[in-house]
Protein backbone atom coordinates (compact mmCIF):
# COMPACT_ATOMS: atom_id res chain seq x y z
CA UNK A 1 0.00 0.00 0.00
CA UNK A 2 1.44 3.53 -0.99
CA UNK A 3 2.53 5.90 1.84
CA UNK A 4 1.44 8.39 -0.39
CA UNK A 5 2.52 11.22 2.57
CA UNK A 6 4.44 13.30 3.26
CA UNK A 7 6.83 13.11 0.30
CA UNK A 8 9.56 11.93 2.55
CA UNK A 9 7.87 9.02 4.84
CA UNK A 10 9.65 5.77 4.70
CA UNK A 11 8.29 4.27 8.02
CA UNK A 12 5.89 1.73 8.32
CA UNK A 13 2.52 2.11 10.22
CA UNK A 14 -0.30 0.49 12.61
CA UNK A 15 -3.39 1.79 11.79
CA UNK A 16 -6.50 1.05 14.00
CA UNK A 17 -9.90 1.81 12.20
CA UNK A 18 -13.05 1.73 14.87
CA UNK A 19 -15.43 -0.32 11.98
CA UNK A 20 -19.25 0.65 12.06
CA UNK A 21 -19.91 -3.10 13.27
CA UNK A 22 -18.11 -2.33 16.47
CA UNK A 23 -14.80 -4.12 15.38
CA UNK A 24 -11.49 -2.69 14.64
CA UNK A 25 -9.63 -3.26 11.42
CA UNK A 26 -5.98 -3.23 11.92
CA UNK A 27 -3.87 -2.38 8.80
CA UNK A 28 -0.31 -2.35 8.28
CA UNK A 29 0.85 0.31 6.03
CA UNK A 30 4.27 -0.51 4.45
CA UNK A 31 6.38 2.04 2.20
CA UNK A 32 5.73 1.41 -1.58
CA UNK A 33 8.99 0.38 -3.12
CA UNK A 34 8.02 1.17 -6.14
CA UNK A 35 7.39 4.87 -5.41
CA UNK A 36 10.62 5.14 -3.89
CA UNK A 37 12.08 8.81 -4.79
CA UNK A 38 15.78 10.16 -4.53
CA UNK A 39 14.62 11.69 -1.32
CA UNK A 40 13.81 8.41 -0.16
CA UNK A 41 16.21 6.45 -1.30
CA UNK A 42 19.18 9.37 0.18
CA UNK A 43 17.34 8.75 3.53
CA UNK A 44 17.38 4.77 3.36
CA UNK A 45 20.98 4.74 2.24
CA UNK A 46 21.72 7.22 5.55
CA UNK A 47 20.71 4.27 7.66
CA UNK A 48 23.01 1.78 6.56
CA UNK A 49 27.30 1.89 6.98
CA UNK A 50 29.29 2.53 4.23
CA UNK A 51 29.81 -1.15 3.06
CA UNK A 52 26.29 -1.62 3.00
CA UNK A 53 25.46 1.41 0.69
CA UNK A 54 24.73 0.98 -2.71
CA UNK A 55 21.45 -1.01 -2.54
CA UNK A 56 18.70 0.87 -0.49
CA UNK A 57 16.51 -1.58 -2.31
CA UNK A 58 17.81 -4.88 -0.37
CA UNK A 59 17.79 -2.59 3.35
CA UNK A 60 13.94 -1.60 2.14
CA UNK A 61 13.24 -5.60 1.39
CA UNK A 62 14.74 -6.45 5.08
CA UNK A 63 12.71 -3.83 6.85
CA UNK A 64 9.78 -5.58 5.32
CA UNK A 65 10.53 -8.77 7.09
CA UNK A 66 11.70 -7.36 10.52
CA UNK A 67 9.02 -4.76 11.02
CA UNK A 68 6.08 -6.47 10.80
CA UNK A 69 6.49 -7.63 14.39
CA UNK A 70 6.96 -4.38 15.98
CA UNK A 71 3.93 -3.37 14.75
CA UNK A 72 1.71 -6.40 15.07
CA UNK A 73 2.81 -5.55 19.13
CA UNK A 74 1.17 -1.89 18.42
CA UNK A 75 -1.84 -3.64 17.37
CA UNK A 76 -1.90 -5.48 20.85
CA UNK A 77 -0.93 -2.44 22.68
CA UNK A 78 -4.28 -0.93 20.89
CA UNK A 79 -6.47 -3.99 21.46
CA UNK A 80 -5.76 -4.06 25.29
CA UNK A 81 -5.69 0.04 25.26
CA UNK A 82 -2.35 0.15 26.77
CA UNK A 83 -2.06 4.04 26.30
CA UNK A 84 1.71 6.07 27.15
CA UNK A 85 1.18 9.84 27.81
CA UNK A 86 4.12 11.05 26.44
CA UNK A 87 4.07 12.72 23.31
CA UNK A 88 7.32 11.02 22.06
CA UNK A 89 5.79 7.64 23.07
CA UNK A 90 9.31 6.19 23.53
CA UNK A 91 7.36 3.11 25.82
CA UNK A 92 5.16 2.24 23.50
CA UNK A 93 7.91 2.23 20.94
CA UNK A 94 10.40 0.32 23.77
CA UNK A 95 7.84 -2.24 24.59
CA UNK A 96 6.80 -3.01 20.60
CA UNK A 97 10.78 -3.26 19.93
CA UNK A 98 12.15 -5.27 22.99
CA UNK A 99 10.52 -8.40 21.75
CA UNK A 100 9.18 -7.95 18.34
CA UNK A 101 12.40 -10.06 16.68
CA UNK A 102 11.89 -12.80 19.02
CA UNK A 103 8.54 -12.71 17.30
CA UNK A 104 9.21 -12.79 14.39
CA UNK A 105 11.86 -15.54 15.06
CA UNK A 106 9.20 -17.82 16.42
CA UNK A 107 6.44 -17.09 13.20
CA UNK A 108 9.61 -18.47 11.37
CA UNK A 109 9.50 -21.34 13.67
CA UNK A 110 6.29 -22.35 13.35
CA UNK A 111 6.26 -21.57 10.01
CA UNK A 112 2.83 -20.59 9.27
CA UNK A 113 4.00 -18.25 6.13
CA UNK A 114 5.15 -18.88 2.91
CA UNK A 115 6.87 -15.85 2.38
CA UNK A 116 9.60 -16.61 5.43
CA UNK A 117 11.34 -19.45 3.39
CA UNK A 118 13.89 -21.16 4.89
CA UNK A 119 16.79 -19.18 6.65
CA UNK A 120 15.10 -15.79 4.96
CA UNK A 121 14.82 -14.44 8.82
CA UNK A 122 18.26 -15.80 9.74
CA UNK A 123 19.73 -13.78 6.55
CA UNK A 124 18.37 -10.54 8.16
CA UNK A 125 18.67 -10.82 11.65
CA UNK A 126 22.72 -10.87 10.79
CA UNK A 127 22.26 -8.26 7.81
CA UNK A 128 20.62 -5.84 11.13
CA UNK A 129 22.77 -7.40 13.56
CA UNK A 130 26.08 -5.68 11.40
CA UNK A 131 23.66 -2.50 10.65
CA UNK A 132 23.37 -2.23 14.63
CA UNK A 133 26.81 -3.34 15.98
CA UNK A 134 28.44 -0.30 13.14
CA UNK A 135 25.76 2.49 14.17
CA UNK A 136 26.26 1.72 18.14
CA UNK A 137 30.33 2.24 17.62
CA UNK A 138 29.50 6.02 16.16
CA UNK A 139 27.47 7.28 18.91
CA UNK A 140 28.60 9.79 21.29
CA UNK A 141 28.73 8.91 25.33
CA UNK A 142 25.39 10.84 25.37
CA UNK A 143 23.56 9.40 22.79
CA UNK A 144 24.91 5.73 24.44
CA UNK A 145 23.81 6.92 28.03
CA UNK A 146 20.27 8.06 27.29
CA UNK A 147 19.28 4.83 25.15
CA UNK A 148 21.00 2.64 28.06
CA UNK A 149 18.22 4.53 30.24
CA UNK A 150 15.57 3.88 28.15
CA UNK A 151 16.26 0.00 27.76
CA UNK A 152 17.21 0.31 31.98
CA UNK A 153 13.33 1.82 32.51
CA UNK A 154 11.58 0.43 29.66
CA UNK A 155 10.81 4.11 27.88
CA UNK A 156 8.92 4.79 31.03
CA UNK A 157 9.73 8.44 32.10
CA UNK A 158 8.25 10.49 35.12
CA UNK A 159 4.83 12.05 35.92
CA UNK A 160 6.15 14.35 38.83
CA UNK A 161 7.56 12.68 41.58
CA UNK A 162 9.51 9.52 41.50
CA UNK A 163 13.08 8.05 40.42
CA UNK A 164 12.19 7.77 36.57
CA UNK A 165 14.18 10.10 34.03
CA UNK A 166 12.05 13.05 32.77
CA UNK A 167 13.57 12.54 30.17
CA UNK A 168 15.81 9.75 27.79
CA UNK A 169 16.52 12.45 25.59
CA UNK A 170 20.60 12.31 25.18
CA UNK A 171 21.75 15.02 27.14
CA UNK A 172 18.41 15.49 28.61
CA UNK A 173 17.14 17.23 26.15
CA UNK A 174 13.99 15.83 24.19
CA UNK A 175 14.67 15.26 20.57
CA UNK A 176 12.36 16.62 17.95
CA UNK A 177 14.81 17.18 14.84
CA UNK A 178 15.04 14.41 12.45
CA UNK A 179 18.31 13.50 13.14
CA UNK A 180 17.26 12.35 16.23
CA UNK A 181 14.13 10.41 14.96
CA UNK A 182 17.24 8.68 12.61
CA UNK A 183 19.22 7.86 16.32
CA UNK A 184 15.52 6.57 17.66
CA UNK A 185 15.08 4.38 14.89
CA UNK A 186 18.51 2.75 15.49
CA UNK A 187 17.64 2.13 19.48
CA UNK A 188 14.91 0.43 18.50
CA UNK A 189 16.16 -1.40 16.20
CA UNK A 190 19.37 -2.16 18.46
CA UNK A 191 16.95 -3.04 20.98
CA UNK A 192 15.52 -5.77 19.06
CA UNK A 193 18.56 -7.23 18.53
CA UNK A 194 19.68 -7.36 21.77
CA UNK A 195 16.09 -9.04 23.04
CA UNK A 196 16.04 -11.82 20.53
CA UNK A 197 15.44 -15.01 22.67
CA UNK A 198 15.11 -18.84 21.32
CA UNK A 199 12.02 -20.26 22.86
CA UNK A 200 8.64 -19.72 22.84
CA UNK A 201 8.59 -20.35 26.63
CA UNK A 202 11.38 -17.11 27.37
CA UNK A 203 9.02 -15.40 24.65
CA UNK A 204 6.51 -15.52 26.54
CA UNK A 205 7.74 -14.31 29.47
CA UNK A 206 8.72 -11.31 27.75
CA UNK A 207 5.02 -10.66 26.23
CA UNK A 208 3.71 -10.96 29.69
CA UNK A 209 5.86 -8.39 31.31
CA UNK A 210 4.80 -5.90 28.62
CA UNK A 211 0.90 -6.64 27.78
CA UNK A 212 -0.17 -8.78 30.83
CA UNK A 213 1.37 -8.65 34.17
CA UNK A 214 1.02 -5.36 36.71
CA UNK A 215 -2.46 -4.39 35.48
CA UNK A 216 -1.48 -4.08 32.27
CA UNK A 217 -3.73 -6.40 30.56
CA UNK A 218 -6.60 -4.24 32.00
CA UNK A 219 -4.82 -1.88 29.84
CA UNK A 220 -4.55 2.58 31.07
CA UNK A 221 -1.67 4.66 31.23
CA UNK A 222 1.60 2.72 31.54
CA UNK A 223 3.61 5.45 33.40
CA UNK A 224 0.78 5.07 36.22
CA UNK A 225 1.37 1.34 36.01
CA UNK A 226 3.91 -0.47 38.07
CA UNK A 227 7.54 -0.55 36.49
CA UNK A 228 7.56 -4.53 35.00
CA UNK A 229 10.55 -5.65 36.11
CA UNK A 230 9.86 -3.83 39.80
CA UNK A 231 6.74 -5.79 39.27
CA UNK A 232 7.77 -9.46 38.34
CA UNK A 233 10.54 -8.99 41.10
CA UNK A 234 8.24 -8.37 43.90
CA UNK A 235 5.61 -11.00 42.77
CA UNK A 236 8.65 -13.52 42.70
CA UNK A 237 10.02 -12.69 45.58
ZN1 LIG B 1 6.66 1.63 16.56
Amino acid sequence: MPFGIPEYEISFAAQNSDQKDGSTEHVLIYPDLNTLSEEHITLLEGEVPEHLKGRPYLHHLVRCIIVVSHEVLHFVQHCIALRDASPLSWSAEHDASWPSLSLLCAADRACQSSCLTPGLVEACLVYLSGICRSRIQEWTPEVTAACESWQLHMGLTAQGDGDLPATHGPGGIDPEDAAFNETFRAWKESLAIEGIVESDAELEVQLNLLFNWGGRREGGEVNALPHPLRFADEAEG
